[in-house]
């Protein structure tokens, strides 16, 4: 136990939970890095806490600055609660295709929201794009000036996985793992912690667990983006090389389905007292498949990105399940109606 000097000092040093009935299922060691500890709820805070020091450090963020980002979500809570601790303020774009429950707690913590139809990023209006030109005018406009986070693109964002979590898995570990998989919204997550373990063994393997409607599988496995399909987790699914992706060791690509990753996320939240979101029943599908693959006696490390109760309206909504033909939570279904 320490204490922190700032909620900022709480990013981070997150545990591995055993994950039983993947390991059980597969003979292997399958880990979870439980990302939705840190304090803004998910795997962003890390990449957040490190694109503002970055600005910071440049002199491109003055106090009182704005933070201005396109993000599905946690990115923004991240940005939100860093900014909020160092005196600056943030402004999101987010497509009006995400969470209710993320929406709500991005204007809990005092960010601006800019909420904008969900297109394609070949679109000049998309989310990404209008965020960088809102930082273009705001820069302009604001007395004390404004950055674009551009979490896509600004490797700072892999650098806080190059740095931290990749580092972290690997000394809990005393370097005993074979194999890291996740899936990628920039990225981040997938490079840094990539690079980080083949930095200190060469032969750790490293999966990319893609959703439908991503391009990344196709390219991992033939060389061309191309995406097919389409699925309901949020802040995953990539269609293009961001600057964070360039060069991330990738050694191995799985394409997971909805359902799959949805029946993991509710055994899991069942049986072993973890509520997690879409995206982490993608990386633990992707981890369980790469462990049949590598055979029994692997140790693999995945990522718990952040916790269900931020999808309680989706993930957890068994009629929004039903009308996109998805397995609903069992104890959801057998609800007890009961007389007052
Ligand atoms: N899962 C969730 C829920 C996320 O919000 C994100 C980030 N967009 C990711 C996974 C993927 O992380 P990264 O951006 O590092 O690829």
């Amino acid at each position: 136990m320490t204490v922190a000097s700032s909620v900022i000092e709480a990013i981070g040093r997150t545990p591995l939970i055993e994950l039983h009935g993947a390991s059980k299922a597969t003979g292997c060691r399958i880990l979870g890095k439980a990302e939705f500890m840190n304090p803004g709820g998910s795997v962003k805070d890390r990449a957040a806490l490190s694109i503002v020091e970055d600005a910071r450090a440049k002199g491109l963020l003055k106090p009182g600055g704005v933070i201005v980002e396109g993000t599905a979500g946690n990115t923004g809570i991240g940005l939100a609660l860093v900014a909020n601790a160092l005196g600056f303020r943030t402004v999101i774009v987010i497509p009006d295709t995400q969470s209710q429950e993320k929406k709500d707690m991005l204007r809990l913590q005092g960010a601006q929201l800019v909420e904008v139809p969900a297109v394609p990023y070949a679109n000049p209006n998309n989310y990404v794009k209008l965020s960088g030109r809102l930082a273009e005018r705001l820069a302009r406009e604001e007395p004390n000036g404004a950055v674009w986070a551009n979490q896509f693109d600004n490797v700072a964002n892999r650098v806080a996985h190059l740095t931290t979590t990749g580092p972290e898995i690997y000394e809990a570990l005393e370097g005993a793992v074979d194999a890291f998989i996740c899936a990628c919204g920039t990225g981040g997550t997938l490079a840094g912690v990539g690079m980080a373990l083949k930095e200190r063994n060469p032969d750790v393997k490293i999966g990319l667990a893609d959703p439908y409607g991503a391009a990344l599988y196709s390219y991992y496995t033939t060389g061309e983006l191309k995406a097919e399909g389409s699925s309901i987790t949020e802040g995953i699914g990539q269609g293009r090389i961001t600057a964070n992706l360039e060069g991330a060791p990738v050694d191995v690509a799985y394409r997971i389905p909805d359902d799959e990753a949805l029946r993991i996320v509710f055994d899991l939240a069942e049986q072993e007292g973890l509520l997690l979101g879409g995206s982490s029943g993608i990386n633990i599908a992707g981890a369980i498949r790469l462990a049949r693959d590598m055979g029994p006696g692997n140790t693999i490390v995945t990522v718990l990105c952040d916790g269900g109760a931020r999808y309680a309206s989706k993930l957890f909504n068994a009629d929004f399940l039903r009308s996109q033909n998805l397995p609903t939570p069992p104890w959801l279904e057998g609800a007890v109606a009961m007389d007052p």
